[in-house]
């Protein structure tokens, strides 16, 4: 018996989009997601994609769990190939499903024949199937409405398959059918969700994670590499770009107004993170931020950290509640991470009482103060790379 895993691409998930691109990025994503499980066979026929593994000690379940990580896929199912026998579908369906049917009370079948060469038709082999189970699973009833279980059959060209329940995917765009973003990722719980988030939508991330060593550690920063792995199962792998920012941070500490702080070093992480954005051909930034959240997140002060960059800024959690982005952190495994408690360069030197309506004329008057420009190009001809994704090695 071979187990099998068969995506459904529906028509509505290819609706806008063109159609051609939409499958090669899934494809792609699929192979390079599964090889790194095992030996895979993975092809595409009649909208449904299968997915079928070359070995024999293939993990299964560890297959499923990636699919479900991948974008662009709605829903999903296990399915056992069987031969295109009527004595074969019965014998596999009633193995096979076991587990499930013992579970159950109610269940029903559906057939679907492409091959018009098989001897019975559809509603007859949903018929013999569906007797077949409530002899030897006494305990059944059928309930076409509402069933406990859906049972499929197909019988395709090469083989049938039979299959039971549909499994959520993780719905979304595959990911490089939407461009190139750089997410500023801290350790905290918001960001590591909007570069999940903007992924989702078929966007390809790079990292940027701003460092104030000696007020951040060395394990601060490891904990975000931990995040973005997290991330890079669905959203793959990607480039994480530490920024040195001490200098900066003291130089503002030194030379401006405290109740500005926060908002001149948001205004300066946007400089320099479009500056990495455009070279990693990246056309937006993503950040973290919710309306209201603290006081750099008020309207007026997510306009004066716009005003420093000219290239779109996505908020993707803007609008969410604080338990919105835990729930979806939790789903998404980032939260255990999230909250171990290391110091992220945000939290250093913040002020007492910062600005929760600044004026940007009032900003750019402290930023004069500064020498903006070369403080930035500091920052740029000190990055480190990181490569997250297969294992996070250092280059
Ligand atoms: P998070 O939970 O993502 O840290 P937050 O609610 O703590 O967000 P802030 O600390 O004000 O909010 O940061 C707002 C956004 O700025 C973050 O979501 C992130 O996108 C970006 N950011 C903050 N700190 C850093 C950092 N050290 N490196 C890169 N980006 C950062
Ligand atoms: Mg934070």
């Amino acid at each position: 018996m071979r187990e099998i895993i068969l995506l459904k691409l529906g028509e509505m998930v290819l609706k806008g989009l063109n159609r051609s691109t939409f499958e090669h990025v899934l494809m792609k994503n699929i192979k390079r997601r599964m090889a790194r499980i095992g030996k895979f066979e993975v092809r595409i026929a009649q909208s449904t994609v299968y997915i079928v593994p070359q070995q024999d000690d293939i993990d299964m379940d560890e297959a499923v769990e990636a699919v479900k990580k991948i974008f662009g896929v709605i829903t999903f199912s296990r399915a056992c190939e069987c031969e295109k026998t009527m004595d074969s579908i019965l014998e596999t369906a009633a193995e096979y499903l076991a587990p499930q049917l013992e579970e159950i009370h109610t269940f029903k079948v559906e057939s679907k024949r492409s091959d018009k060469t098989f001897p019975l038709k559809s509603p007859e082999i949903s018929a013999q199937l569906g007797g077949y189970l409530l002899k030897k699973f006494p305990h059944l009833r059928v309930d076409v409405h509402h069933p406990d279980l859906e049972i499929t059959v197909e019988v395709r060209d090469f083989a049938a398959y039979v299959r039971g329940g549909v499994i959520p995917g993780a719905g979304g765009i595959p990911v490089g059918t939407g461009g190139r973003a750089a997410v500023l990722i801290s350790g905290g719980i918001d960001s590591p969700v909007a570069a999940w988030s903007i992924a989702k939508r078929g966007v390809e991330l790079t990292a940027i994670h701003f460092a104030s060593p000696p007020y951040t550690s060395e394990r601060a920063e490891q904990k975000v590499v931990s995040l973005l792995e997290r991330v890079a199962e669905y959203a793959g792998r990607m480039t994480m770009f530490t920024v040195p920012f001490t200098h900066i941070q003291e130089e503002i500490r030194d030379k401006c107004p405290e109740d500005l702080f926060t908002l001149i070093m948001r205004r300066f992480m946007m400089r320099i993170a479009q500056i990495i954005a455009r070279r990693e051909e990246c056309a937006a930034l993503v950040t973290g931020e919710s309306l209201g959240q603290v006081a750099s997140q008020t309207i007026q002060a997510i306009a004066c950290t716009d005003a420093a960059a000219s290239m779109p800024v996505f908020r993707p959690l803007i609008g969410m509640d604080k338990a919105e982005i835990v729930a979806l952190s939790r789903k998404i495994d980032t939260f255990d991470i999230s909250i171990q408690p290391y110091e992220d360069c945000c939290t250093v030197f913040t002020p007492k009482h910062p600005r929760t309506r600044p004026d940007l004329r009032v900003l750019e008057e402290a930023e004069s103060l500064l020498d903006v420009d070369a403080l930035v190009e500091e920052c740029l001809e000190n990055l480190k790379l990181t490569k997250i994704g297969w294992g996070a090695r250092q280059i």
